[in-house]
């Protein structure tokens, strides 16, 4: 295999760190401590650390927060059939529909994202995403003796494609021409930087979020020390993983170990190629992107891990991106990184 970016050999049990471009000169509150509050939303669960001085604060933060992840939950979830995109997908072909805020805002990205990729990333996937089980209907876990037939797949992607979307900005209005929405490769992104923004307007600048494993982090810790967390890794290892200071960036990782199912000794990803319309066939386990927003580092993680190392390296070089790729090889793991990753290594 031949792929633009560097494979990094290391020697075992060395643990690197990435460091964010810019340090802000920003001195933390030095009078707080960290506080962390968490519940569960979206099936997975929410964290978010702050530093915080007046702790009779707390509990109306945690009201907003649930608050604002219940907006997005009534705006986004596929698994809601009364929810603003369930009642957009189920509405009849044709009609334009005036959205809510939010919604437009993630619709309107995706939708340039799906355009970008040429499609390897596509948030008109619900038809496919259901088909091979990952959506609210069906459960990947449900007993299955085979994958849906050539004729189910022809049909589920006679129902996606970004092109069907039309969208009004001025009116911030779409129309659909007989696609399903699906917004579980970015929502997450979206609900943390979401949450990022409502910190941030309440004055607390010192936080880390995290979603389901896609994190933001924004200013430091009392001791000045960066939000540090650890790099998603598929198999696991904690021991030399990566570390990363979260100081005004955000990380979303994808890959084929997150959700799937396994027939016949196949591993069937709930990373869908909307191209071929079958879950990814290709060596990736896992991308990890670093980016400024955690909108961007999920939608595109979930694309590079569906576009493969080859295409998706070139793809995210060509961008800037920072982003690492885990390959399955007959001689486990194997890691490529774009140069701007790598910068960002020490
Ligand atoms: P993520 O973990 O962010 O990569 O998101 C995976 C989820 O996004 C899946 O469970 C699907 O619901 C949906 N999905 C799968 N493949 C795609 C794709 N190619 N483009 C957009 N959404 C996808
Ligand atoms: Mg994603």
């Amino acid at each position: 295999m031949t792929t633009a970016g560097a494979a990094l050999a290391r020697p075992p049990f060395m643990r690197r760190v990435l460091l964010p471009f810019e340090i802000s000169p920003h001195a933390p509150e030095i009078s707080g401590s960290v506080q962390h509050l968490h519940g569960q939303t979206m099936g997975t669960t929410w964290s978010v650390k702050l530093v915080l001085a007046d702790m009779s604060r707390l509990s109306s933060l945690q009201i907003a927060i649930e608050q604002a992840l219940d907006s997005v939950v009534m705006q986004m979830s596929t698994w809601l059939p009364d929810s603003n995109l369930s009642r957009f997908n189920a509405a009849p072909p044709g009609g334009w529909h005036s959205l809510p805020d939010d919604f437009f805002r993630v619709l309107d990205y995706g939708l340039q994202v799906s355009a970008d990729s040429g499609g390897a990333f596509d948030v008109t996937s619900g038809a496919l995403v259901e088909l091979w089980g990952f959506g609210p209907t069906r459960s990947p876990d449900d007993a299955r003796h085979e994958p849906p037939t050539t004729m189910e797949v022809a049909n589920a992607l006679g129902r996606c494609g970004w092109q069907r979307v039309t969208l009004d900005r001025e009116q911030r209005c779409a129309r659909q021409e007989g696609v399903r929405l699906d917004f579980s490769a970015i929502a997450k992104g979206f609900a943390v930087d979401r949450l990022s923004e409502l910190l941030q307007h309440r004055g607390i600048d010192h936080h880390l979020v995290e979603i389901g494993g896609e994190l933001r982090g924004c200013g430091c810790k009392p001791d000045g020390q960066p939000w540090w967390v650890t790099l998603e890794s598929p198999n696991g290892a904690a021991h030399d993983a990566d570390l990363i200071a979260l100081h005004g960036l955000a990380v979303a990782t994808s890959g084929d170990y997150r959700r799937y199912f396994e027939l016949d000794g196949k591993r069937y990803s709930h990373s869908i190629d909307p191209r071929r319309g079958r879950p990814i066939d290709n060596e990736v386990a896992a991308v990890t992107v670093v980016h400024s927003d955690c909108m961007t580092a999920d939608a595109l993680s979930t694309a590079l891990t569906v576009m493969g190392a080859e295409e998706g390296l070139q793809y995210a070089e060509h961008r800037g991106l920072a982003a690492r790729f885990v390959l399955r090889t007959a001689a486990g793991f194997s890691e490529h990184c774009t140069p701007v990753f790598n910068a960002m290594l020490q």
